[in-house]
């Protein structure tokens, strides 16, 4: 089976001493995980090379990945304050998040442009990490199904083979986890989109869960046999706790 994925969105947060400490506890403790884990660190773009270093620094036996947390949809051009997948790539990231719901309200991502970053993403050897889920308000009117199923048509590419991220809004810095029957029933509900949006016999996308994902909840969300791993916004940015929540997957 492929390792499961335990990926630590740093959003917005970390300068240049705090990021590196979080890094190099991170690369520490990492040694002891099993060999079925896989950590992929996410810091904002001006961290990317100094936490690169230490990934690196830990050598290729290490459990260890970076990611970026958004990339343009084309790989150079006239785009003020942009960053390509190609110049991600170059600097040695390996996972991009794309169309989180921070991005999707805050910068009006929709997902048809989104669906351009994966392309752009998948052009540059990156591994596109997609975000979906519904609001609250969507979730209380009864559309989570049809939302999820918006978003997974209109954002994903026919052949995706990179990793689709469910987090409800609702559940994003809130502490609220949806209840686990129910997280197992939008997971199959979830892979089931995917059999019928993808234009392949054999799909390779792991399905995460993120949403106030912390150590005291993590053992009950990898309890669901079938999740691919979590992706962790706040409880990332302490070593220890990321630490804890990788050891339960
Ligand atoms: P929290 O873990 O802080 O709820 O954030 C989740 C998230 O948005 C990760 O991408």
């Amino acid at each position: 089976p492929s390792p499961r994925l335990v990926v630590g969105n740093w959003k917005m947060h970390g300068l240049r001493e705090q990021s590196t400490r979080l890094a190099r506890a991170v690369a520490e403790g990492a040694q002891a995980l099993p060999d079925d884990v896989r950590l992929v660190l996410c810091p904002p773009f001006t961290q990317l090379a100094s936490v690169h270093g230490i990934i690196n620094a830990a050598g290729p036996a290490a459990p260890l990945c970076l990611g970026a947390q958004d990339c343009h949809t084309t790989s150079s051009g006239p785009h003020t304050g942009d960053i390509s997948a190609d110049m991600l790539s170059d600097l040695g990231v390996q996972y991009v998040i794309l169309g989180h719901s921070e991005r999707r309200q805050a910068h009006g991502e929709t997902d048809a442009l989104i669906r351009r970053k994966v392309e752009a993403a998948e052009a540059a050897g990156l591994i596109p990490v997609v975000c979906i889920g519904e609001t609250m308000e969507e979730r209380l009117e009864g559309r989570t199904t049809t939302v999820l199923a918006t978003q997974v048509e209109g954002s994903l590419t026919d052949d995706f083979s990179g990793v689709l991220a469910y987090e409800p809004v609702w559940a994003i810095g809130s502490g609220s986890v949806p209840p686990i029957d129910e997280l197992e029933r939008t997971l199959s509900l979830l892979h089931g989109l995917l059999q019928s949006r993808l234009k392949m016999d054999d799909i390779h996308v792991p399905i995460l869960y993120g949403g106030s994902v912390t150590p005291a909840q993590a053992p009950t969300i990898f309890s669901i046999g079938s999740l691919g791993g979590v992706l962790v916004g706040s409880a990332s940015l302490e070593a220890k706790s990321f630490l804890r929540i990788a050891e339960s997957a």
